[in-house]
């Protein structure tokens, strides 16, 4: 009897023990995610005839991209998968190795290679996917919001010095379409997490 109770007072510690540990591994996810988050789809024309190794080149902006929308939203947002594809121009992001204007649109949004790097490619998506308008136009703009092209993050209520009239500021326009991203963005939630790899599928036509 001594020996039963012994051997039940040890299994309620460690019960006690577990549970201490499950809690706090809740509490440390708790205030991260909510719900599955939203994974995006984009299609990337090529202009030019491109080989496979400069086709995958692009990819790596494209991750850094999808890295930064990570953080920003809480790992909320990320790109999922892309659609590769040379020798056309009906991308989403239509990209030419010789267009060196300023991209602009919300579809078939044209890039060059000095656009192709994380700031200017989440700005861009910003238009394509998550219905965001331009922050920089007005001055001062925004502090730290990636649509006044001034850092990797979003503006929010408070922050906001853009379209201020008649254009929330992009967190509350990201909040309307994208229902389970937190009220407020956390960047510190997402520290020493990733994004996962995007998944994609290169079409390499031509000669290259
Ligand atoms: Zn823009
Ligand atoms: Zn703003």
């Amino acid at each position: 009897m001594k020996n039963v109770r012994a051997v039940s007072a040890a299994a309620i510690v460690s019960m006690i023990a577990t549970l201490c540990v499950v809690s706090a591994a809740a509490l440390a996810t708790s205030t991260r995610a909510r719900g599955r988050p939203y994974t995006l789809r984009i299609y990337v024309s090529v202009k030019q005839d491109a080989s496979g190794e400069q086709l995958r080149a692009l990819l790596r902006p494209l991750q850094a991209a999808s890295e930064r929308l990570y953080h920003a939203t809480g790992g909320m947002i990320y790109i999922g998968r892309v659609l590769l594809r040379d020798r056309r121009t009906d991308g989403e992001l239509a990209f030419s190795y010789r267009f060196n204007r300023t991209p602009h649109g919300a579809r078939n949004i044209p890039m060059g290679p000095a656009h192709w790097w994380d700031r200017t490619l989440m700005h861009e998506i910003g238009h394509l996917k998550l219905a965001l308008w331009d922050e920089y136009r007005r001055k001062p703009t925004c502090p730290r919001c990636v649509m006044a092209l001034n850092s990797y993050g979003f503006c929010h209520k408070g922050k906001h010095r853009g379209h201020t009239r008649w254009r929330p500021d992009c967190w509350t326009r990201l909040r309307q379409f994208y229902r389970r991203l937190p009220r407020y963005a956390q960047r510190a939630r997402t520290r020493g997490e990733h994004a996962p790899p995007i998944r994609a599928r290169i079409v390499n036509t031509g000669q290259k």
